[in-house]
């Protein structure tokens, strides 16, 4: 089978896109700086973007959801960085309901899906990181002990997002003791529970360096029902291994947004800031950082289309996932550098939104995954050199 790769957007993504322009031209730099400041949600944001269907767009038609492909996901996202906004309030919704898709049972979906697709469940919280076990999810210690028709939870949790402002969580626990399971990978089990009103769970909102909601959870004894298991007991790791593309190629998406709102930004400050007697912008010093960035983003985002090409075909595309996630992180990184340095003093004052881009934008090198593991995830899985872990 032959997978096509479309150089241009399509009149339904067109159309796609300037549904989605139109609502963040409703919420615009001062929206998301007020709440960067005070650190809240976007609530009213989320909730547009919700009641227009973006953030159902993944989910089956059969489920409610608008069933388009992941490239179109993809553009919903991208377009709301390219914009100034910052889809991180939602954008896990469109990423772990595939998991709960994939590996749910028909009842689970039947259950959950419809309602996510309107809203009137939101599924935003993802609780894989621990306090000791960061980047080897296999060093995972929270606990799910099965008793009777209960599942007892125990452990911490280290940097969830949005769990405040979710009414679903999807936990990775441990189910098996690491020392009796029989392969590398076994005895972690993927959990999809309800954390409105949940005795012995306690969320402690972290203050992080941008507006993230992000927060550490504590399990103390939490009985959780037994079919809120995903799937079999056991293979969540393997589970949530399966949704890694996915998430690669939506957060590669989000930094390419940030790329090109970096360099516009970039472009017109120094087109139109004169010092010495011409725009600064006429200077390499201050051009070439943004004419590579311009490069670096459009070459991202060539490796972003071939994986999402790949991933609707329903072909192998962890390589290109990977490397659209790594080659978007670095280069809205160098962007937001370049952004930064043609704006002088000014990158740095709040009303230009440089600086709150520059600190939103960073993240993306680090998490979900930081660049050096999918560097050597290409090292060692695509050019099959030795592991170093
Ligand atoms: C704002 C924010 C939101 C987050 N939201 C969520 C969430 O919703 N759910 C969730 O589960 N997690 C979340 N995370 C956690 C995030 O996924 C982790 O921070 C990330 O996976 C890295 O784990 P760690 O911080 O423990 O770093 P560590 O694993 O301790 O690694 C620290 C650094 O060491 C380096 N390193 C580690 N191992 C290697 C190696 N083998 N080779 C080379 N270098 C290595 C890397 O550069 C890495 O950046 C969030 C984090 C942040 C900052």
């Amino acid at each position: 089978m032959t997978t096509t790769l479309r150089l241009a957007l399509t009149d339904d993504q067109r159309a796609l896109k300037a549904g989605v322009t139109e609502i963040c031209k409703r919420f615009p730099g001062e929206y998301w700086r007020e709440l960067d400041a005070k650190r809240e949600y976007p609530e009213a944001f989320v909730n547009e973007l919700t009641r227009n269907g973006y953030l159902g767009a993944l989910i089956p038609q059969e489920y409610g959801g608008a069933g388009l492909p992941i490239i179109d996901g993809a553009l919903i996202l991208q377009t709301i960085h390219e914009l100034g906004g910052n889809a991180a309030a939602c954008h896990a919704q469109m990423y772990i309901m595939g998991t709960l898709l994939r590996h749910g049972s028909e009842e689970q979906k039947k259950k959950y899906l419809p309602k996510i697709a309107t809203g009137d469940l939101r599924l935003q919280a993802f609780g894989v990181t621990e306090p000791n076990a960061g980047s080897d999810t296999m060093m995972l210690q929270t606990t799910a002990i099965r008793n009777g028709d209960r599942y007892v939870v125990n452990g911490q949790k280290m940097f969830i997002s949005r769990a405040m402002q979710s009414d679903l969580m999807l936990l990775l626990a441990r189910t098996t003791p690491r020392e009796k399971a029989k392969r590398r990978g076994e005895g972690l089990s993927v959990f999809l529970i309800d954390i409105r009103s949940l005795p012995g769970f306690e969320i402690r909102p972290l203050r992080m360096m941008m507006n993230h909601s992000t927060n550490a959870l504590f399990f103390d004894n939490v009985e959780i029902p037994a079919d809120s298991l995903i799937g079999e007991e056991g293979r969540g790791f393997h589970y949530i291994l399966d949704g890694m593309n996915a998430e690669r190629i939506l957060v590669a998406s989000e930094s390419i947004g940030d790329g090109r709102w970096f360099v516009e930004r970039a472009v017109a400050y120094s087109s139109q800031r004169v010092i010495f007697g011409k725009p600064i912008g006429a200077n390499q010093g201050v051009q070439f950082p943004i004419a590579k960035s311009h490069m670096a983003v459009e070459t991202a985002q060539l490796m972003r289309d071939k994986a999402a090409a790949l991933f609707d075909a329903g072909e192998q595309c962890g390589a290109e996932a990977n490397m659209a996630k790594y080659l978007a992180a670095e280069a809205a990184w160098d962007a937001g550098n370049a952004c930064i340095d043609a704006h002088g003093g000014y990158g740095f004052a709040e009303e230009y939104d440089v600086e709150r881009k520059f600190r939103e934008t960073r993240l993306y090198k680090t998490a979900p995954i930081n660049n050096n593991l999918v560097t050597a995830y290409v090292g060692e899985h695509v050019l099959g050199m030795p592991r170093s872990y």
